[in-house]
């Protein structure tokens, strides 16, 4: 089946709905989501969103701006840093008058927290700059644009998974979907397609991402071609719940919650003196390995897998109960602990890509060098690139409402000129070979431990502390992955709602995308933000101050999957026009 539209969203959290509710202004928009809208990871999203309103402390766009830009250890483009922080005001407010209800101040106006490096006059002391609803910031945000999505008319095709992208040369086409229910092929085609498929926490073992935070959108570009920027870059939080990776905002800290170890000390102060406990994440993450490395964790056996405590007890029960409910719920759930009673058991979780496929502010995808006429991408799945190394809390959910607001405005500009490209002959060919291949009858591994595999080894070899020889492993393990994938086959060949085939499709971007990061990463000989080497400790600007974009040699395009395909490597220059970069310290 073929639909036509001026434009297609590819997914529907923050920031496909965004762009969605711009783009549909004036163009007529379809929305298509291998999950239902609100069930899209941004109704996860707990702390806040950043915006220097002012409402309890002096605050600036610009402070802000340069908060961003030292907590992403300069690998940031500083203009688009700019437009994030001068656009942030607008957005919330925007936000609150589509109806969003945020927690307010005793006066009414909207509340604002601490969050991790988040300063005022450019790193004096914290600030409180953190917009929220309790800890359910994402959701409100979700539901809001979601409604407004509904009111405007947007039309969505729930529960369609995108399987590949149509390109002519290098002008978009369309994409190809497979109609989860029914096991249908549907193809879109377009004159402009936005990629908003989230993020790819899912390559870690410990991850605070849902379970369809798979990479798809990339992965589908990377296989057609389009290099990757940054991926070396992906961000642990520093306190997932032990074990199991359910977030703990960072909100809890903001709300004065207390890293200690094992003799109950407040050990961030000897870490960062100024800002404590609400240093960045990737500082915050690598000091409680270091803890747990000296012996200093709760278990103190040095082992990766020990823990710290997060101490929210002093706070009292009224605050922890109007100001993280969900999280104390959580706890109370997952754990039997009562976090105002009790401190809570946490490790470094893996949340955030900072990298992903490379665009320019307007949501278009470029290189630097070649532009994809059409194609556009936004929110995590897109590298604008605003987080550079390191992403500050409270900032992706900015980066949605920002950028694929923006990306929606550039949609609706493009398609009023551009003309609709032919369709490939048989656009679905690739899919419907892979599909067939799967069903052939022969005997093929199971896709479980694969996946298992991979996780493991990214953990353990591409996490918060990294060595040439753990990266090496890394690399060698997921091709290993990647040629045993080409052996896969489906045990369960019917076509309803067929979740053995979603999850095969799945496996695929990820390995790629665990692939594209490992060789990224090995090849960074430096430390810079969330890329912490322990056989490369300091940042050299001299050689490294330079985006990574890493593409395929071989681009196939498709499930045919070559597992030999080799990745190349090239640098894009950062923006530094703005502020020149210094060593951080906080
Ligand atoms: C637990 C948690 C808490 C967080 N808290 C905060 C916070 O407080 N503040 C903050 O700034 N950031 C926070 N973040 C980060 C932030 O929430 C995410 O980066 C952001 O919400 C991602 O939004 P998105 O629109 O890019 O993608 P998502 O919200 O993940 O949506 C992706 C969409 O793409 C669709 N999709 C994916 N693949 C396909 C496919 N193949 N075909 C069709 N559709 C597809 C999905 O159906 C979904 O609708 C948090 C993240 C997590 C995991």
């Amino acid at each position: 089946m073929v639909h036509e539209y001026d434009a297609v969203i590819v997914g529907a959290g923050g920031a496909g709905l965004y762009a969605a509710l711009e783009a549909s202004k004036t163009a007529k928009v379809a929305v298509v989501s291998k999950l239902y809208p609100s069930r899209s990871h941004t109704g996860a999203a707990q702390g806040g969103i950043g915006a220097a309103l002012g409402n309890l402390d002096e605050d600036k766009p610009e402070w802000h701006a340069f908060d961003t830009v030292k907590g992403g250890d300069y690998l940031v483009d500083q203009k688009a840093a700019m437009i994030l922080a001068e656009d942030a005001v607008r957005a919330v407010y925007e936000l609150e008058h589509m109806g969003l209800p945020f927690s307010r101040t005793e006066n009414g106006l909207i509340a604002q927290r601490r969050f991790g490096g988040h300063t005022r006059n450019l790193g004096e002391a914290p600030v409180r700059r953190s917009c929220y609803a309790a800890d359910r910031t994402g959701h409100m945000i979700l539901q809001t644009l979601y409604q407004q999505c509904i009111k405007n008319n947007v039309q969505f095709y729930d529960e369609f998974q995108t399987v590949d992208i149509l390109l002519e040369g290098t002008k978009v086409a369309g994409i190809v979907t497979l109609e989860l229910k029914t096991g249908e092929i549907h193809i879109f085609r377009a004159k402009a397609v936005l990629f908003a498929t989230g993020g790819f926490g899912r390559m870690f073992k410990v991850t605070s991402n849902a379970l369809a935070n798979t990479g798809d959108g990339p992965g589908v570009l990377a296989r057609a071609g389009i290099p990757l920027m940054d991926m070396e870059f992906y961000q642990f939080h520093p306190t997932g719940i032990l074990g199991m990776g359910i977030l703990i905002t960072e909100g809890v800290r903001g709300e004065g919650g207390i890293l200690r170890n094992n003799s109950g000390e407040p050990f961030m102060k000897r870490y960062a003196p100024t800002l404590l406990d609400l240093a960045p994440r990737d500082m915050v993450s690598r000091a409680i390995m270091t803890e747990i490395a000296a012996g200093k964790g709760i278990r103190g056996d040095k082992k990766i897998d020990d823990y710290v405590f997060l101490d929210a007890t002093h706070l009292g029960r009224e605050t922890v109960e109007a100001k993280i409910p969900d999280i104390a719920d959580f706890c109370r759930t997952y754990l039997g602990i009562d976090p105002a009673e009790k401190p809570m058991p946490v490790q470094p979780t893996a949340d955030y890509a900072m990298g992903g496929i490379p665009t320019d502010v307007d949501g278009r995808v470029t290189d630097g060098t070649t532009l994809w006429e059409g194609l556009y991408a936004a929110g995590e799945c897109a590298c604008v690139s605003v987080h550079g190394a390191n992403r500050l809390g409270t900032n992706s959910l900015v980066d949605l409402i920002v950028f694929g607001r923006r990306a929606g405005q550039d949609i609706a500009r493009y398609v009023k000129n551009a003309k609709l490209s032919a369709l490939p002959e048989d656009g679905a060919q690739r899919f419907t070979n892979f599909r067939n291949k799967l069903t052939d009858g022969k005997k093929g591994p199971h896709p479980g431990p694969l996946y298992k595999e991979m996780q493991e080894t990214m953990m353990a070899n591409v996490g918060v502390y990294r060595t040439e020889a753990k990266m090496k492993q890394a690399v060698k393990d997921v091709q290993n992955l990647r040629h045993q994938f080409a052996e896969l086959r489906l045990e369960d060949t019917s076509r309803q709602f067929n979740s053995d085939l979603l999850g095969i499709l799945e496996l695929e971007n990820l390995l790629d995308l665990s692939y594209i990061t490992a060789v990224s990463a090995l090849n960074r000989q430096e430390s810079r933000g969330a890329h912490s080497r322990e056989d490369f400790p300091e940042r050299d600007d001299g050689t490294w101050l330079k985006h990574t974009l890493a593409g395929f040699e071989n681009p196939h395009t498709s499930q045919q999957h070559p597992a030999e395909a080799q990745v190349a490597i090239r640098y894009k220059e950062v923006d530094t026009s703005v502020w020149t970069p210094k060593p951080r310290t906080y």
